[in-house]
């Protein structure tokens, strides 16, 4: 584990997100606060997961709350597309993983757990080459959090690498 990064469980993420303000979409309220963009096109932008599955998960977001493929303009995805493979790249360079899963796993249901229906794309840094998708896409193994520092150095470490 990196230093400064601890796991805290399932349970534990899904109380602290039942703690924050209710929001229409999670999603469309982070874009709005930007505290967490890494980086950003004109029509989507990346932020690093505060609940990361894996240590460095970025998210990549289409600015236009969208639900469904069939309602995302070809532009945003492509834009979308576009910063999911430069965050795979900037993973690969500053974390150098085994692999690295790229996945959009949300859907429009509403009352998944832990699933927003704002589309989005995870791109996320698998270190155990074994490790299967559905050992690593998932909240049951817990998510990780971490001191200030470990989330600034993360932070800073992907910046620089972005460039
Ligand atoms: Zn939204």
């Amino acid at each position: 584990m990196v230093n400064g990064v601890h796991k805290i469980t399932r349970e534990e993420a899904i109380a602290r997100l039942e703690r924050e303000p209710i929001v229409a979409c999670r999603l469309c309220a982070i874009l709005d606060t930007r505290d967490q963009v890494l980086a950003e096109a004109e029509l989507a932008s990346v932020i690093v997961s505060r609940f990361p599955v894996r240590w460095g998960q970025l998210i990549v977001i289409p600015h236009a709350h969208v639900e469904r493929f069939s309602e995302v303009s070809p532009l945003a995805w492509a834009e979308t597309s576009m910063l999911a493979f430069r965050a795979a790249s900037v993973i690969e360079r500053v974390l150098s993983p085994s692999r690295c899963y790229v996945a959009s796993l949300g859907t429009s249901e509403r009352g998944v757990p832990m699933s927003f229906p704002h589309l989005h794309v995870n791109v996320i840094p698998v270190h155990d080459p074994s490790e299967r998708p559905r050992e690593v896409l998932t909240w049951q193994h817990g998510v990780l959090d971490a001191d200030p520092a470990a989330w600034r150095a993360l932070y800073d470490r992907l910046r620089d690498a972005w460039g």
